[in-house]
C-alpha cells in the first residue's frame, strides 16, 4: 500500500511524503525537521528525494536530510541546486524502486525555466506538479514566458482525467476567489468553494484535486472557454483573443489580485 501524506511547512507548503511500510521518497523538501519527524514516528527510511524546481521553499531541506539519509537528490536537468545527484527531464522515468513506484518525468518550464514535474500511472494516476498547475490556479510566472506556461499547463491537462494533481501551496481558497471574478456564473466552481471551505474550518488540505475538476473550475485551464475570453476582453484594452494572450492577461490580473 502507497501512502502519499502532506507535511504543511513554511507559510503554505506541502512537501509529499510517498512511502510504505518501511520506505519513503519526499517531493519538495523545503524544510528537513518535519519530514524527519514523521519519519521518525512511523520508522521510515528515506530512499530519494524529488525537486521539482529550485526555489528554497521546494530545496531549503535537501541538505539536512542528506546528513540522516545518504539519498539520491532527483531534480530539472536545467537548473541548478546544489545537493542535485540525478539531474533529470522530459523522457526520463525514475524507479524507485524501494517504494515499487515508477515515475516518467515531464518538463514544466514557466514558473522557472527548468520547472518538472513527476507522472505516476501504477497503482493510481497521479502527478507531482510543484509550482505549475496550482488547485483553481496556476503559479506565477517568474522565469520563463506565458506561452511556455500556458504550454505546461496544456500538457499537465492532457493527462488521463483521474489523474491526482499533487501541487506544492495550499492556496485554493484564495484561487476560488479569484476564479469566481473570471468565471462567476460557473456551477461547479461555486459548489467548490463550498467544499473547500469546509475542508480548509476543519484544517484538512484541499489539496490532491482530480484533474477533471481543474478543468471544469480552473480559469488557467479555461482559455478557450467563451465566458473566460469575453471577461479577460471586457477587462483589457488590446482585446486578447488567442489562448496564449487570454491567459497571459488572466495571470497578469491575479498578480494584482
Ligand atoms: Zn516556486
Ligand atoms: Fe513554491
Amino acid at each position: 500500500m502507497l501512502n502519499i501524506y502532506p507535511v504543511y511547512a513554511l507559510k503554505d507548503n506541502y512537501i509529499w511524503i510517498i512511502h510504505n511500510q518501511n520506505y519513503a521518497v519526499v517531493v519538495d523538501p523545503g524544510i528537513a525537521s518535519p519530514v524527519i519527524e514523521y519519519l521518525e514516528l512511523k520508522k521510515l527510511r528515506l530512499s530519494a528525494i524529488l525537486n521539482t524546481h529550485h526555489h528554497a521553499d521546494h530545496t531549503g531541506g535537501n541538505k539536512e536530510l542528506l546528513q540522516s539519509y545518504a539519498v539520491p537528490v532527483y531534480g530539472p536537468r536545467n537548473e541548478f541546486i546544489l545537493s542535485m545527484t540525478h539531474p533529470v527531464s522530459e523522457g526520463d522515468q525514475i524507479n524507485l524502486q524501494e517504494i515499487s513506484l515508477n515515475l516518467a518525468v515531464l518538463d514544466t518550464p514557466g514558473h522557472t525555466r527548468g520547472h518538472i514535474a513527476y507522472f505516476a500511472s501504477n497503482p493510481i494516476n497521479i502527478v507531482f506538479c510543484g509550482d505549475t498547475l496550482f488547485s483553481c490556479g496556476c503559479g506565477r510566472i517568474f522565469e520563463g514566458t506565458p506561452q511556455q506556461m500556458y504550454q505546461s499547463l496544456q500538457k499537465l491537462s492532457q493527462l488521463p482525467d483521474d489523474t491526482l494533481i499533487y501541487c506544492a501551496h495550499e492556496y485554493t481558497l484564495n484561487n476560488i476567489l479569484f476564479a469566481k471574478i473570471v468565471d462567476p456564473e460557473n456551477v461547479e466552481l461555486i459548489e467548490r468553494e463550498i467544499t473547500a471551505q469546509k475542508l480548509r474550518h476543519k484544517n484538512i488540505p484541499t489539496i490532491p484535486t482530480p484533474l477533471s475538476l481543474e478543468k471544469k473550475t480552473n480559469p488557467f485551464l479555461r482559455c478557450t472557454q467563451p465566458e473566460i475570453i469575453t471577461h479577460v476582453q471586457n477587462n483589457s484594452a488590446n482585446f486578447p483573443a488567442d489562448p496564449i494572450s487570454v491567459f497571459a492577461a488572466l495571470r497578469q490580473s491575479k498578480n494584482n489580485f
